[in-house]
């Protein structure tokens, strides 16, 4: 089921948790449709909750088979007869998705176990647009996300009349490869004045989901949202603002140093210094992740590229071979084998004969160990680590395989994402040297560790603004703090704010900008990106502790190290079944997420900015 589908990671990384939320949303919603006609008639004695919960775990374990075998051949085999099989499935589940909330309603109050009290609580939290109760407005919430969703995905920008269309993958593209002020402007504007009609949608669907969220016993949608984090609303909005404080400094750093590059590319005039960058020049639509941009800001010109991509070809990489590297990884650190089903059922490669979804992502079919995942691989480095990141998400379904339905799922919504990537940092030049993919040579130099940590940063660092901007944004819409005649002046007002970037050409509230970016339409919660980010190093502090790693973070690898991969394994075992502060505290010795360890991480390209910063005006 979609449910337990995720995507790659970044660049892709934030289009990932779509799939699942929506997936989501239909396995409870399939449950209603069990329990309203398949079931035996009631007992005369009333249901007890804890029973009700019992169920329902059985349910969802048993209905997901068939959503995730709907959902697989779907996306590795794209008919019609397969998009219009999913689809009634969808349509079904989402109708009844508030039957199935509804019914849990009736034990509000009622005695229970505290794991039932939990799982009813995810239960709740489980979808991210509830519809109120009324059936026409439910209809209506339900057309408006449709409609949203398909306007956004057929979005084009035609230059000259009806010639010339270009849709989202073309105009990102141009915004990657072009170097030429006017060419990206344009790409830029066409894109984003596509959004505006998606405006009235917005706003109406606002209205309906807020009305949803509040019959759940939410102030709002966005304080339903921010009540998934086992703390009060309020605590939450305190803890990530705080998490931000942490990293600000560096961004702003690297936002400074991105400025004079940017001043000396595109010229002072249109990159003046103290003030926010134009935002089509970072090589991305949303300025979102810079490394596009890399050539623009790399400190060390040509110094030490690994060309691990050519070592891939000339190895004779293939799909599968890639995939026993990434088994491998974990295999070194005690987990266990893949199972051989997921060798007999995955997809590793594009197909020849047939249309399939090549984003990557990682399934769980059954709630047991019949995991896949579904990947056009090439033999890349960034692919070779979306692999290990992707292998991140199918361990973690191995490892919660034994908790009940309701508890299968990452910690919080952000850990999820963080598992693979928080492997990826243990894919040390050491590491892939050891792995015979760079030679082995003596200590990479400092020159080369700055282009590498540069590199990361402009994916890593560059995002935590974006990752954090994004709800703040919808959680001022939700609660009516910013009115629909203001959406798009505070829109760029918090993107000058976090990100120090500014609208290439005026705005107005004749645009919908927000609408320009997928999440928004798509109806997508984003602060878990943002977690993801902070957390992925945090982990990995403490796996190198566990793994007795002295020296600096940046240059520790948990290869090979079965202590720091049992302690690691035991907090993914534990799935959702205890608040997520319990789980972190398992590995890590503390409650709270941190983001000291991507600090500390970065310290050398950090020592590095400043020095490069000194004399010029930062800041916006
Ligand atoms: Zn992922």
């Amino acid at each position: 089921m979609t449910t337990n589908a995720f995507h790659a990671p970044a660049p892709h990384a934030d289009v990932s948790a779509t799939a699942r939320a929506r997936l989501r949303t239909v396995v409870l919603a399939s449950l209603a449709i069990v329990a309203a006609t398949a079931l035996p008639p009631r007992l005369a004695r009333a249901e007890t909750a804890d029973e009700f919960v019992a169920r329902l775990n059985q349910e969802f374990a048993f209905i997901t088979r068939e959503l995730s075998a709907a959902g697989w051949t779907q996306a590795t085999y794209i008919t019609v007869d397969t998009q219009l099989l999913t689809a009634r499935a969808n349509e079904r589940f989402l109708e009844s998705f508030s039957r199935a909330v509804t019914e849990a309603k009736r034990f509000a109050g009622q005695p229970m176990s505290p794991a039932s009290q939990r799982a009813l609580e995810l239960l709740k939290l489980g979808v991210s647009a509830p519809a109120p109760d009324d059936p026409a407005k439910r209809a209506e919430l339900a057309t408006l996300l449709a409609g949203m969703e398909a306007k956004y995905g057929e979005a084009r920008y035609c230059r000259e009349g009806s010639q010339d269309c270009r849709d989202e993958v073309q105009l990102k593209a141009v915004l990657e490869k072009s170097r030429d002020y006017d060419e990206l402007l344009d790409a830029w504007q066409g894109w984003h004045d596509q959004a505006r009609g998606l405006r009235t949608d917005y706003t109406r669907y606002v209205a309906l989901a807020n009305e949803g969220a509040r019959e759940l016993g939410y102030r709002d949608l966005g304080a339903m949202w921010r009540s998934g984090y086992d703390m009060p609303a309020d605590a939450f909005t305190k803890e990530a603002a705080r998490l931000y404080s942490q990293v600000e400094p560096l961004y702003r750093n690297l936002q400074c140093y991105a400025r004079q590059k940017l001043a000396q590319k595109y010229g002072e005039d249109k990159v003046p210094a103290g003030k926010p960058i134009p935002a089509h020049l970072f090589g991305n639509m949303w300025a979102q992740q810079w490394d596009a941009i890399y050539d623009l800001l790399e400190p060390y010109p040509g110094v030490s590229q690994l060309d691990i991509d050519s070592a891939l070809q000339e190895q004779g990489y293939d799909p599968v071979r890639m995939t026993r590297s990434a088994e491998d990884f974990y295999k070194s650190i005690a987990f266990m084998p893949l199972p051989q089903t997921f060798w007999e059922r995955s997809m590793l490669a594009q197909p020849r004969d047939r249309n399939v979804q090549c984003h990557a992502s990682a399934w769980h079919m059954d709630g047991k160990d019949d995991v896949r995942i579904k990947m056009c691989t090439r033999p890349t480095y960034e692919e070779l680590r979306t692999v290990y990141h992707e292998l991140g998400h199918v361990y973690y379904y191995l490892w919660y395989q034994d908790q009940p339905y309701l508890f299968q799922n990452g910690a919080h919504d952000g850990f999820h994402e963080a598992i693979g990537d928080t492997v990826n940092l243990s894919m040390t030049p050491a590491y892939l040297a050891r792995i015979g993919l760079v030679p082995a040579e003596a200590k990479p130099g400092r020159e080369a560790l700055i282009n590498r940590q540069m590199k990361m940063a402009l994916q890593k660092i560059a995002f935590l603004p974006f990752g954090k901007m994004i709800d703040e944004w919808r959680w001022q819409v939700f609660s009516g703090q910013v009115a629909p005649q203001d959406y798009n002046a505070a829109w760029w007002a918090i993107r000058e704010k976090y990100q120090g970037i500014r609208p290439p050409v005026p705005r107005t509230e004749a645009d919908f900008d927000p609408g320009a970016k997928y999440h928004i339409p798509g109806n997508t919660p984003y602060t878990r990106y943002f977690l993801s980010y902070i957390l992925q190093f945090q982990l990995q502090k403490a796996l190198c502790d566990a793994a007795g790693f002295k020296g600096p973070l940046a240059e520790c690898s948990i290869y090979g190290n079965e202590t720091a991969g049992k302690k690691f394994g035991a907090m993914l075992a534990k799935g959702a079944s205890q608040p997520w502060q319990d789980t972190l505290f398992e590995l890590t010795g503390t409650r709270q997420m941190d983001a000291s360890a991507i600090l500390d991480y970065f310290k050398p390209l950090e020592d590095w900015l400043e020095q490069q910063n000194k004399g010029q005006t930062c800041g916006w």
